[in-house]
């Protein structure tokens, strides 16, 4: 058997709503949820690292890829080790990781890609906006507080993050219209786990930051 954690990689833009259906999906038994920003927003801000996650997350850059691999590798670790997460028994579902596609090649020795959950927002720039915005006030979030971080937080997105759509088999795929309310999004998802795949699998992926 493969010691590769079992993996949903649940994928889509800054404001798509990965936060709000990933820990959906970890409050269900055999499902184990790690968001990549949380673990970087769970180290003192003061320390080396957390200065590092500081310095590029309040300009909407990703932060550089050996630091978070490394970083993500420890965090799961210490979640196996205290039996929090049992690889044996969960399905890891992991939101904003990978990012990239040295990323994704980097994960590739530690987890096997189950499924792969795109959330989309098609066509709606200024919807993704807004929930941005009103998270940053909710949540006290720097890198969502300003016009500037948040265009450059979509171009990264665009540039970055959605050529890793290409790296994993396309079968392994289901696309989910992310701007229906968050229960019908979480009817969507469960469906795709379940297998009852969305007609939306064949369309075309438009960009978030097109204007
Ligand atoms: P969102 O869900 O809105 O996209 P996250 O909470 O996932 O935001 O991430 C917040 C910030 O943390 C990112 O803008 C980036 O600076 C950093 N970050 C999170 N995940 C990664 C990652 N996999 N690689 C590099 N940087 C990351």
């Amino acid at each position: 058997m493969s010691d590769k954690y079992k993996t949903l990689l649940l994928f889509g833009a800054p404001g798509s709503g990965k936060g709000t259906q990933g820990k959906m999906l970890g409050k269900l038994p055999g499902f184990f949820h790690v968001a990549c920003g949380d673990v970087f927003r769970a180290i003192d801000l003061n320390s080396e690292v957390g200065k590092v996650f500081l310095q590029f997350s309040s300009k909407g850059e990703l932060v550089p890829d050996d630091f978070t691999i490394r970083l993500w590798k420890e965090h799961i670790e210490k979640l196996v080790h205290t039996k929090r997460f049992r690889p044996d028994q969960d399905v890891l579902v992991l939101d904003g990781i990978p990012r990239n596609i040295h990323q994704a090649q980097m994960l590739d020795d530690h987890i096997e890609v189950w499924k792969l959950i795109v959330l989309r927002v098609i066509h709606n720039r200024a919807e993704v906006v807004r929930r941005l915005k009103s998270r940053a006030l909710k949540e006290n979030r720097l890198d969502d507080a300003n016009d500037k971080t948040i265009e450059n937080r979509l171009e990264v997105y665009d540039h970055e993050s959605r050529p890793v759509l290409e790296y994993y088999p396309t079968d392994y795929r289901v696309d989910v219209d992310a701007l229906q309310s968050p229960i019908e999004v979480a009817h969507d998802v469960l469906s795709a786990i379940l297998g009852r795949t969305q007609e939306m699998h064949a369309i075309e992926f438009p960009s978030v930051a097109a204007k």
